[in-house]
């Protein structure tokens, strides 16, 4: 890896990653060719000025981090967007070379994911990604039918996926995601099973399938949102629910497992990123408006692109190495010495217990009763038996001896299920 400072594993630094906790990395890269129509993520198009000063300010915002991070080991990075093959891979490159420099990774284990979109990927940038250390790509491709893929405005046709994605084999990337959305409109049981289909035969490592929600302040809000003019042309909830169980059973015969409402992958492709946020684990996010759980503290960065850019100039220019002298009055890794950090909330135990239960539940395997005592110091019976006892009867949760999951009825109304593990 050119340029990059690898970390050998000596006995020492094993021994010493087993003290440390783990901290998932997040690096949100905010740009996307063109906006699709359902989408109300934090991105938008940029000129090249604009991705480069961005890029500066990442890195700032990376390096501020020096010195402070020596009771954290990174298991997982997840390079997400808007679209990061937006970018020229050498950007990349000088994200992760500087997280490697920042953070103690353990090379041999660590997953890092980008996710790329299809008409935006050229072999220069694979190579890229190859260089930095990535090991799992995901491609964000939605639908194999190009009316559809057009109907949501995306930038790229299936071919172009395609091509996409034996490059990538090619090049021997061994672990690759493929996102698929259903209940569009207009789309039927018959257009989503040819989707299902196509994507099984390229046998990708990962599937993840989630149902279109249309939101607010989205091209597709005014078009199908509640009362507009073509919102009858969604699927019903009947066929959404259909799509669903379509796609447990094609994707259990072609030998994926669901571990995740929505998520399914061959054994051992589980992505670690992701269940790290839904076992509530740490997690630090970089970039414009990216959320981070740190230490039972959730806040978001500034979601401001100008703004973010100027912090980051501002604590650039006044000396950020002065600032992490080692050993001098170091700040940890809670403090905001950026001073970007916005909707900071400790979250009371109340707050981490109802979102144990919403995260935990939403994974096939459930929630290990254990892993809530070990949380909390405090059986789950004590806290929710009732509301166990009732969803239980009513079919929707299942209760052994170790674990608690939804049952198939459960998972159909998941909100509802959820919703009873609120605390007044
Ligand atoms: S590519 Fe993804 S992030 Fe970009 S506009 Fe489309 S859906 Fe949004």
């Amino acid at each position: 890896m050119k340029g990059i400072k690898k970390i050998e594993i000596d006995e020492t630094l094993q021994e010493d990653l087993v003290h440390r906790k783990e901290l998932g990395l997040y690096i949100h890269i905010p740009f996307c060719i063109r906006k699709c129509s359902y989408c109300d993520f934090l991105s938008a198009p940029a000129n090249d000025a604009t991705k480069k000063q961005y890029i500066d300010a990442l890195v700032t915002e990376i390096l501020s981090y020096q010195d402070r991070t020596k009771n954290y080991t990174v298991p997982t990075i997840f390079i997400g967007g808007g679209t990061p093959s937006a970018l020229d891979g050498t950007y990349i490159e000088i994200i992760m070379e500087t997280i490697y420099n920042v953070f103690t990774v353990n090379h041999k284990e660590i997953e890092v994911t980008i996710e790329v979109n299809p008409g935006t990927i050229t072999r220069e940038k694979l190579l890229a990604y190859q260089k930095a250390g990535i090991n799992r790509l995901s491609f964000g491709l939605q639908s194999t039918d190009n009316h559809e893929l057009q109907l949501l405005g995306r930038i790229h046709t299936y071919e172009e996926f395609a091509r996409n994605y034996s490059m990538a084999r090619e090049m021997g990337f061994e672990n690759i995601n493929i996102d698929l959305m259903s209940a569009l409109p207009g789309q039927t049981i018959h257009s989503w099973e040819d989707t299902l289909k196509k994507v099984i035969m390229l046998s990708p490592e990962h599937i993840s399938a989630y149902s279109l929600i249309i939101e607010e302040g989205t091209a597709f809000y005014s078009k199908y949102g509640e009362g507009a003019t073509n919102e009858t042309e969604l699927p019903s909830e009947e066929e959404d629910r259909r799509m669903y169980s379509i796609t447990k059973t094609f994707l259990k015969e072609a030998g994926y497992e669901r571990y995740e409402i929505s998520n399914y992958a061959e054994k051992g492709f589980e992505c670690k990123h992701n269940s790290s946020y839904w076992t509530g684990k740490n997690y630090l996010g970089l970039g414009l408006g990216a959320s981070s759980l740190l230490n039972g503290v959730r806040f978001k960065n500034v979601h401001d692109i100008e703004q973010y850019i100027c912090f980051l100039n501002e604590y650039k220019n006044q000396g950020q190495g002065s600032k992490n002298q080692p050993g001098i009055n170091l700040p940890s890794m809670d403090e905001d010495i950026l001073g970007i950090r916005r909707e900071i909330e400790r979250l009371a135990i109340e707050d981490r217990m109802e979102e144990f239960m919403f995260l935990g539940l939403r994974m096939c395997c459930g929630i290990h009763k254990k892993a809530f005592y070990k949380a909390f110091s405090i059986d789950i019976d004590h806290v929710y038996g009732k509301v166990l006892t009732d969803l239980q009867e009513k079919k929707l949760i299942v209760i052994n001896e170790d674990n608690i999951r939804l049952t198939d009825y459960g998972v159909d109304i998941s909100n509802t299920v959820f919703a009873e593990f609120m605390m007044e």
